[in-house]
């Protein structure tokens, strides 16, 4: 097996020309163009934007796809549900060879539908039905708190007690992120009680990558169920869902995958529950078997795959500017974006740890982080940040003293990297 490509030995240099050449030897650089930065009101020059981990930059080819539906709508109505070209009938259906391949699933183990949190709930339907025996649901902490709104009212609604089912292994004292042991042993210790373990790929506080083939397979040791948030993994690390066994996953679309604000999620659900169609759900006619959906019967009969697990007739628009990004992730393949995510954000690391007064709570280990870095400023943390952006840079403040930033692969180069560096630099001389 070959090594894998690890940022922490690379050769690099903290210099202008050092990074001017990486962009050049960068074989992904090209895609930069096929993206819109948004410009400083005064000088026009586009922000240095590391914030694809919180809404991914608009690709340029998303415009004529948001067209092409409005003229479509325009000239047919109604017809436009099953005739002409890309019927919206099977719009969502359509992009899931290319959602599979992101995210490392079949093609009927996935399909756009909804948003991040609703998904959730709908995923957790199905898959969380407590026992007095079995009832704990594993979560990271911190979590992003959708999700924790989202379990704990979920362990409520089937009259539980959060104190006692939800069960949160956070980083331990004066470390940042998680210790992998210690969420194998938090498994190990409610094995007879866990129903569910329910992780972010990525958690979006840290930016720590989970071992989720590993995490899955201790789940299942003991008898829970495995499923991930991946809103902070999806297009950003590389996925084996099918393959490493996972039992459901949900995403958002507007992150990494640039599907723009608020854009159609995902979900994920490995084929022997997705062809299951006596699993319970909360149904809706869009989960119904699409070759007699429309003789609008009384009964439900759900199509066997992840697909039975639509509720709604899904919103075309944002579809469309999915189906625009995800041609782009198609050209370039998880496996080539990874290698550049690594070398970029190595590169970041590696200048960041130049630098007085910051302290990086992001995993150094390639293996254990995708794109993004997470900081705490030591003093006057919110200061500094004002002042990044003052000189251009679009990151991500998190209270009470962390900032986060993504240089993400697709569109971001070395030489954003070096000036977001050389900008922090002055602005820890001017604040710290
Ligand atoms: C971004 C994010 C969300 C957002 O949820 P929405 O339902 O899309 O508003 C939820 N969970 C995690 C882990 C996220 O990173």
């Amino acid at each position: 097996m070959q090594e894998p490509l690890r940022a922490e030995n690379y050769a690099y240099e903290a210099t202008l020309e050092y990074a001017l050449s990486a962009d050049q030897k960068d074989n992904l650089s090209s895609f930069r163009k096929e993206f819109l930065f948004p410009l400083q009101p005064d000088t026009q020059k586009p922000y240095l934007y590391f914030c694809g981990n919180s809404l991914g930059l608009q690709p340029k080819n998303a415009i004529a796809e948001v067209q092409s539906v409005m003229e479509k709508w325009a000239r047919e109505g109604v017809l436009g549900h099953h005739h002409g070209i890309n019927p919206w009938v099977d719009y969502a259906e359509q992009l899931s060879p290319q959602l599979a391949k992101v995210v490392g699933a079949l093609e009927h183990e996935v399909i756009a539908m909804n948003t991040l949190t609703v998904n959730l709930h709908l995923l957790l339907a199905t898959f969380y039905k407590p026992t007095p025996q079995r009832f704990k649901i594993l979560i990271e902490s911190p979590a992003f708190p959708s999700d924790r709104y989202a379990f704990v009212s979920q362990i409520q609604w089937h009259g539980y007690d959060p104190q006692q089912a939800l069960i949160e292994v956070a980083p331990r004292p004066n470390e940042f992120y998680i210790r992998e042991e210690d969420i194998y042993q938090a498994i190990e210790k409610n094995k007879d009680s866990l129903a569910l373990v329910l992780l972010g790929g990525v958690n979006y506080y840290t930016g720590q990558l989970f071992n989720i083939a590993e995490v899955t397979r201790k789940a299942h040791e003991v008898g829970a169920f495995a499923g991930f948030d991946l809103a902070h993994a999806v297009g950003n690390v590389p996925l084996s869902l099918h393959e490493w066994e996972v039992d459901f996953a949900a995403w958002c679309s507007y992150k990494y995958l640039n599907g723009g604000p608020g854009c159609i999620a995902g979900i994920y659900i490995h084929e022997r529950y997705a062809r299951n169609q006596l699993l319970n759900r909360l149904a809706g006619w869009w989960g119904h078997d699409s070759s007699t959906r429309f003789q609008m019967g009384p009964n439900f009969i759900p199509i066997s795959s992840a697909q039975g697990w639509q509720v709604s007739n899904p919103p075309i628009l944002p579809l469309a500017c999915l189906k625009a990004s995800l041609a782009i992730f198609d050209r370039i393949g998880m496996q080539a974006l990874r290698t550049k995510s690594i070398l970029l954000t190595g590169y970041l690391i590696f200048l960041l740890e130049k630098l007085p007064g910051i302290q990086i709570i992001t995993p150094y280990n390639s293996e254990q982080r995708g794109a993004q870095v997470s900081i705490h400023i030591r003093r006057d943390g919110k200061q500094l940040f004002d002042y990044l952006y003052q000189k251009g840079v679009i990151c991500d403040w998190r209270e009470p003293d962390s900032i986060r930033i993504a240089p993400t692969p697709l569109y971001n180069s070395y030489q954003d990297v070096f000036e977001f560096y050389t900008i922090l630099e002055e602005g820890i001389k001017v604040y710290s």
